[in-house]
């Protein structure tokens, strides 16, 4: 299983991330970004992925801990902010077994609906 390669010229959340791909963007800091899923599985439908690639959660080290507690900060600011404080939910896919379509890290804020 491939772990943490090098930034994919290919891979669409790193355009995101970089704005090369125009998407609308909620929250951006130096480790994290935040924009709308595009395909909404629930009313709120978030993506909150690391800015750096990471394919996935394989391999993660110390070194990665600061960006995946933002991770989980920034999420529940923008529950806050959507003001969905009474329910909502933080997954995320794992793998092509775990379900994962983008093999970038992301990281599903969804509210709304049973997912
Ligand atoms: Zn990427």
């Amino acid at each position: 299983m491939e772990k943490n390669p090098v930034e994919s010229t290919s891979c669409i959340f790193c355009k995101i991330a970089s704005h090369e791909v125009e998407t609308k963007i909620i929250f951006e800091d130096d480790l994290v970004v935040a924009f709308k899923a595009q395909n909404q599985i629930a009313p709120v439908h978030i993506l909150v992925v690391p800015r750096k690639h990471y394919t996935n959660l394989n391999g993660l080290t110390q070194a990665d801990e600061a960006t995946y507690g933002r991770i989980v900060r920034v999420a529940s600011e923008l529950a806050a902010q959507k003001k969905i404080e009474d329910g909502w939910q933080l997954f995320v896919r794992v793998g092509k077994g775990g379900g994962q379509e983008v093999m970038h890290v992301h990281f599903h804020l969804v509210s709304g609906q049973h997912v």
